[in-house]
């Protein structure tokens, strides 16, 4: 990936668990960052917009993405494909900025393989199944079997865990954000195995 200072956060857990809310709460407190903004071919939901959320394209049009080597990682999630590009990725980490992805289980595994020194990942998660459930029907934008693929995507997520750096419980959101803020200052601390070379370089001025 070139010369990085720059730092990633992984952000991942069940559509529901809060993501966005609590990135929207602790943005103004985390210095520069950029959210890295998926493509992906699932249709839009009432309310996204095109550029914001995701990048909308067809599957046609993801294949050729892929075909092109434009991705640090793809996947496919509930039948769609979602894709994280390279390119401005590569920009921000050169500008040393916080890095966030919201991405699946599956992402998180590619991302580690391949920027792993500078990786930081944390799984988001309600305090339980039938809190998830309550939250993804109180939030209606999904038709029932929507809802029930989503719940038991979420049970097969929550299994892997383990891989995480760490968990946060979104029971309280303010507490959730405030445990949020903390990863992310402390996932600026990470330095890349180019990095510590130069600062150990630099360190041994005798
Ligand atoms: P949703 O359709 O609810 O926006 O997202 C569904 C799932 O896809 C979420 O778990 C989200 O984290 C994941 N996702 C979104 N973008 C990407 C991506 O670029 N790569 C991967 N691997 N997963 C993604």
């Amino acid at each position: 990936m070139g010369i990085k200072n720059g730092v990633v956060l992984v952000l991942s857990g069940p559509s529901g668990a809060g993501k966005s809310s609590l990135i929207n709460k602790i943005k103004e407190d985390i210095g520069d960052y950029y959210f890295s903004i998926s493509t992906t071919t699932r249709p839009m939901r009432e309310g996204e917009i095109e550029g914001v959320h995701y990048h909308f394209v067809t599957e046609e049009e993801f294949k050729k993405d892929i075909e092109k080597d434009n991705f640090l990682e793809y996947a496919i999630v509930h039948g769609n494909y979602y894709g994280t590009s390279i390119k401005p990725v590569k920009q921000a980490l050169s500008e040393g900025k916080l890095v966030l992805f919201d991405i699946d289980v599956q992402g998180n595994t590619a991302v580690n393989n391949r920027l792993g020194d500078i990786t930081t990942s944390v799984f988001i998660t309600p305090p339980t199944l039938s809190e998830l459930e309550k939250r993804l029907n109180g939030r209606s934008t999904d038709a029932p079997e929507v809802i029930a693929a989503r719940m038991s995507m979420a049970k097969r997520e929550i299994q892997r865990i383990s891989e995480y750096d760490y968990v946060v419980v979104n029971d309280d959101l303010d507490e959730a954000a405030e445990y949020l803020k903390l990863i992310a200052k402390t996932a600026r601390l990470k330095k890349s195995n180019e990095e510590i070379n130069r600062f150990v370089q630099q360190w041994e001025d005798i």
